[in-house]
């Protein structure tokens, strides 16, 4: 689609619309604004860079955008790791990390009301003092909960209070036209038609621009504890995956490591993991409201991961234990990224039964290619994080290699009936691949919804599919 460019008076007017203090060119638009956390997927800068301020100014920029022609990108923290919120047709680049005001946190419902740039963290910290869970952790905290939503991500805790989308109740969306919507809201459930509030989940800015979020806040476990287990065969430490969550206690997380990216997260910190001698790990952590509750929950996992291989159970239960435990463990990203000049990264889903084979295909991979390859994953969801490393390959190969294995992981992921993205979403970075694997049914599905919402594609076009 062909956008306009924004000329002298599209910028006086906008100026006059969002409040010239709100609106920013040229330099004064920093560097930061070009790409999210993977610049690998490449940069472009926006014609002009907006701070979003009120339902109110952001309705009035998307009417006038929409009788202009012009595209609009919206922002949160740009920690994504799709390029999703980079503006790839230039345009307006409209952030919303000045909107981080919690609102209201509604313990008769146990709701949190909250503009969609608050942060994870603030969000998070602010349930935890009045005695509440805002149970959604992705490993990036100062993330915006609004860029959360639009990607639904999911994070650490996923396996057992399930991804963002299960704690939002319903959101405010100004959409393409300017108009203003609420979906859902402080209700506990809702079956009153289609589910618009689930479409805008996970839609990353495509079909309209959330304003407020109501989220789900739950009462806050009392107690947490952690256990790390060395496996010698890694066979063994994911065939424990399924035994664990066969369990009738329901653990918080269910993570697994092999040791080349704890060395690379050791290295990267500057401090030593509990235990590090292992070729692969199984982290796994309970919340209970009593001690005693939770020490049945951890005999049980202990009992049936050393029956099956385990070589130790390393028990974390004071808060200074938990946090070198999760705070290597939160590191595995920057560290892998910090050990190469660049990467690739794959965000594959699979059913549980299969993590084993895919992590065997992944070491066939590399050993084929020649090619540094890691990979971790939330096992608890079938969710593997795999990054090919470039390391000292010359620019030719590693543009031939990276090609080849992504191709390959991505095909390999088809092959097990798993999804393209578990959770960092499609931007423009993964949208070949999410072709390939829906195919064109389930594309023009989505592309019919689009035009539904935002009929001159105005909201962050090409991403996801292109238009
Ligand atoms: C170290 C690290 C660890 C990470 N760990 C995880 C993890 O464990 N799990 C996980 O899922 N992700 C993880 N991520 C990825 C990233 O943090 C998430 O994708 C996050 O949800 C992005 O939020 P953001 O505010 O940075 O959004 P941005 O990157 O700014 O935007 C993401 C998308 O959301 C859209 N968007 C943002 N706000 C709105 C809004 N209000 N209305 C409409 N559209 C909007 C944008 O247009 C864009 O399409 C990690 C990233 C890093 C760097």
């Amino acid at each position: 689609m062909r956008y306009k460019k924004l000329d002298a008076a599209d910028l006086e007017n906008l100026r006059d619309i969002a409040g010239r203090e709100n609106v920013l060119v040229g330099e004064q638009i920093g560097e930061d604004y070009t790409h999210d956390e993977m610049p690998e997927y490449g940069h472009a800068s926006p014609e002009v860079l907006i701070l979003g301020r009120s339902t109110q100014q952001i309705s009035d920029i998307l009417r006038y955008a929409n009788e202009y022609n012009l595209p609009v990108t919206t922002r949160g923290s740009g920690t994504g790791l799709v390029g999703a919120c980079v503006p790839i047709h230039g345009g307006i680049l409209l952030s919303l990390h000045k909107m981080d005001k919690i609102i209201d946190l509604d313990l008769h419902t146990m709701t949190a009301v909250v503009q969609p740039g608050v942060l994870l963290m603030k969000l998070a910290a602010k349930a935890d003092e009045i005695g509440c869970l805002y149970a959604p952790d992705p490993g990036e905290k100062s993330a915006t909960v609004g860029g959360n939503v639009s990607t639904n991500a999911g994070g650490m805790r996923a396996v057992k209070y399930g991804v963002t989308r299960d704690a939002v109740k319903g959101m405010e969306v100004v959409l393409a036209s300017g108009e203003v919507v609420q979906f859902g809201g402080k209700v506990a459930k809702n079956s009153s038609g289609y589910a618009l509030k689930d479409l805008m989940i996970g839609s990353e800015g495509t079909l309209g621009i959330i304003t407020k979020l109501y989220l789900k806040l739950l009462p806050k476990p009392s107690n947490y504890v952690s256990l790390l287990m060395p496996f010698e065969d890694i066979h063994a430490c994911l065939a424990c995956v399924e035994k664990v969550l066969r369990l009738p206690e329901v653990c918080t997380t269910l993570e697994f490591m092999e040791r080349e990216v704890l060395d690379d997260a050791q290295e990267y910190l500057g401090k030593e993991f509990p235990e590090h001698s292992a070729p692969s790990y199984l982290i796994v952590s309970y919340s209970a409201n009593s001690k005693e509750a939770l020490n049945v929950a951890v005999d049980a996992c202990a009992k049936v991961c050393l029956e099956n291989g385990a070589k130790d159970v390393l028990i974390s239960d004071t808060a200074e234990r938990q946090n070198t435990l999760w705070s290597a463990r939160g590191a595995f990203l920057e560290a892998i990224k910090n050990s190469t000049p660049t990467m690739d990264e794959c965000d594959v889903v699979v059913p549980l039964a299969h993590i084993a084979g895919y992590l065997d295909f992944v070491r066939e991979l590399s050993a084929k290619h020649q090619v540094r390859i890691r990979s971790f994953g939330h096992a608890g969801d079938g969710n593997l994080h795999v990054y090919v490393c470039k390391d000292d390959l010359d620019d030719e190969t590693w543009a031939a290699t990276v090609t080849s294995c992504m191709d390959a992981l991505y095909q390999k992921a088809i092959e097990m009936e798993g999804q393209v993205s578990g959770e960092h979403g499609i931007g423009h970075a993964k949208k070949n691949y999410l072709k390939q694997s829906l195919g064109d049914l389930q594309i023009d599905l989505m592309r019919n919804i689009k035009f539904s919402f935002d009929p001159n594609g105005i909201l962050n076009p090409d991403k996801i599919f292109d238009l």
